[in-house]
């Protein structure tokens, strides 16, 4: 046996379908887009923290805003939290919240599965941000980036020169007596 046929035997960690990046061992969806029976949450933004869903898995810094926004959700699905690097178990799948830079609680999701691991970013940010724990980078098989602003096109200053422009922008409003 050659090792593209080994390479093709093992079966994915993660895949996507219709309702979003799915795990079949561990029967749990990442970010799901539509309703699941368990979600687990990257972080609490509208796009992937969606109304519906039976369980919520998320980071504990999340917890708030998360509870929050699930308040207007009448399905009132169930909260589950954990640290990061704190390991849980999803039928002998172990799973794991790791920073993501993104916004305060956001996280990377890292999905072990016998010697295989799998690593679903979540929207991230490598360059420093004073209100959330700094992106780590994992070691992983399968890496499924979020990509919303990896277009070229996109070419992002760093943070303290868009800080300063937004308090100018401020003060020119306010210089000017408007809301
Ligand atoms: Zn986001």
């Amino acid at each position: 046996m050659d090792s593209l046929s080994v390479v093709k035997q093992i079966q994915p960690v993660l895949v996507t379908n219709e309702k979003g990046i799915y795990c079949p061992k561990g029967d749990f969806y990442i970010d799901p887009w539509k309703p699941v029976k368990n979600a687990i949450v990257t972080h609490a933004h509208a796009d992937h923290l969606r109304f519906g869903n039976k369980n919520y898995i998320v980071t504990n810094k999340s917890l708030s805003v998360t509870r929050h926004r699930l308040s207007k959700d009448e399905t009132k699905g169930k909260i589950i939290a954990y640290e990061y690097d704190e390991n849980f178990d999803f039928n002998g799948v172990t799973v794991s919240f790791h920073p993501a830079g993104h916004i305060l609680g956001s996280a990377q999701v890292r999905v072990e599965i016998g010697n295989q691991v799998a690593v679903a970013s979540g929207d991230y940010k490598r360059s420093q941000d004073p209100t959330c724990q700094p992106f780590e980078l994992q070691k992983c098989d399968q890496f499924i980036s979020e990509a919303t602003f990896g277009l070229p096109i996109y070419r992002w200053r760093d943070g303290s020169h868009i800080g300063q422009q937004m308090i100018d922008w401020w003060r020119r409003n306010a210089d000017e007596n408007r809301p």
